[in-house]
């Protein structure tokens, strides 16, 4: 959806797809981060998206054993929003949707499937896409596969996936949130336990994390010892965990993968986001490093597609660019995710002992000033874009 804004905005003609009828599900991250927030500022756009309900989060924090730390301190960055904002990501999409809608040039079908790539000579020439009357043909000068961790034109295209292996899985499920509840995202960490929870205003997103394939033998063990462990956790819940996850319907087992493409392009076809490299929800990074690839993506591409005699020779080199601009981070960010799942979190659900609030915690207590490096990794990233692409095109109606 960012790229399909930032390329209507240059004046490209853009066709987004999207499989499902609207955008409400709850199977992602809620986390607009100080860097996509920097981008909403350069495209013009902060105030208005700001005026949407958000929450702020100035830090991350962990309860480790009882004892609370402050992870990221989000105040010690010098972006122009010092805080994440908790935006649901559906709202998010809408936001981008509504502002993308007016540039002539875009265009959004919902419930339409891309089920195929159409090809000529080794050349991505468009999809095949299934939508409620049947199958359409979609040419394009360019295919970007925007579509998950799951993405079906990645697969359609034979790029070839590196699986840099999970070793997690997240048993996901809503916790009413009173009002006398405290506010705030952040971790929970017991014995042989982590769960994390997102505030949602209402209530609150736990993502209970679990060995990958760990989900049956907590089955096995029983409803009644699923919610003891929860409890255990967030004795806070003790009041309202029976109503809310009243049967195994309430828990739904969400699968984490860590991948990503030895090349993320071939002549027509550019993958960009979870598509070109599936990320953990560790440190809650997928979302903005799909947008810092859509930005990217379109600093390179934007005036290349927007001008109509642009060759696909042309084209081609270009697609490698962006996979090179965007190796960096990607790499450092899964290396960073997969060191946290086998280093800190396997053992953790491993431990029998309770747990001990690790040295570089005590360091970040003893020295705050240090809470801006993890904010920074967080909150920003290696390599933060800026927007370059031109606005070539007015909005058809002002903002
Ligand atoms: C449990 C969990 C929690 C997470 N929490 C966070 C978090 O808090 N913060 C964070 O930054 N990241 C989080 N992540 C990672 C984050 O969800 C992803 O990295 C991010 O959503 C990737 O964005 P994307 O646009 O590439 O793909 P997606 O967000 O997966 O979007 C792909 C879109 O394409 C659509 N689609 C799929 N296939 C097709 C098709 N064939 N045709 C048409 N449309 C299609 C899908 O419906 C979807 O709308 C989490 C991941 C998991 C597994």
């Amino acid at each position: 959806m960012m790229l399909g804004l930032l390329l209507a905005r240059a004046g490209v003609d853009v066709a987004v797809l999207e499989k499902h009828g609207d955008f409400l599900r709850d199977f992602r991250g809620d986390t607009v981060h100080p860097s996509t927030l920097q981008l909403m500022h350069e495209l013009g756009l902060l105030e208005s998206f700001l005026q949407r309900p958000h929450d702020k989060a100035h830090d991350i924090r962990a309860v480790i054993g009882g004892t609370e730390s402050v992870i990221a301190d989000f105040s010690r960055l010098r972006t122009r929003c010092r805080f994440i904002a908790m935006v649901p990501q559906w709202e998010f999409l809408d936001f981008l949707r509504d502002e993308a809608a007016l540039y002539p040039g875009f265009q959004l079908s919902m419930e339409t499937e891309a089920v195929g790539l159409i090809e000529r000579a080794g050349r991505i020439t468009g999809v095949r896409a299934r939508t409620t009357t049947g199958e359409v043909l979609i040419q394009a000068d360019l295919v970007i596969g925007a579509d998950g961790r799951k993405s079906a034109v990645r697969e359609a295209a034979g790029l070839q996936v590196r699986d840099l292996g999970a070793p997690i899985d997240v048993l996901w499920m809503r916790i009413i949130k009173l009002r006398t509840d405290p506010s705030g995202s952040g971790g929970r960490i017991g014995t042989g336990r982590f769960m994390a929870m997102i505030d949602r205003g209402t209530y609150w997103q736990c993502a209970y994390v679990i060995h990958k394939g760990g989900s049956e033998a907590i089955r096995e063990r029983g409803l009644d010892a699923f919610r003891a462990d929860i409890v255990a956790l967030v004795p806070l819940f003790a009041d309202r965990i029976k109503a809310q996850v009243a049967s195994w319907d309430d828990v739904k087992l969400l699968s984490v993968s860590v991948d990503r493409l030895t090349r993320w392009w071939r002549p027509g076809l550019l993958c960009i986001g979870d598509a070109a490299h599936a990320m953990s929800p560790i440190g809650g990074v997928g979302i903005n490093l799909a947008i810092q690839d859509a930005v990217a993506a379109a600093n390179v591409l934007a005036e290349p597609l927007a001008d109509a005699r642009v060759s696909a020779e042309r084209l081609t080199p270009l697609l490698a660019k962006v996979q090179r601009r965007r190796m960096l981070p990607t790499r450092l960010t899964q290396a960073v995710q997969v060191a946290a799942q086998s280093r800190l979190i396997n053992p953790l659900l491993d431990s029998t002992q309770p747990p001990q609030v690790p040295w570089v915690l005590k360091l970040l207590d003893r020295w705050p000033a240090l809470r801006a490096l993890p904010a920074y990794a967080v909150g920003v990233g290696a390599r933060p874009e800026h927007v370059r692409s031109p606005e070539l095109t007015r909005p058809a109606m002002p903002h």
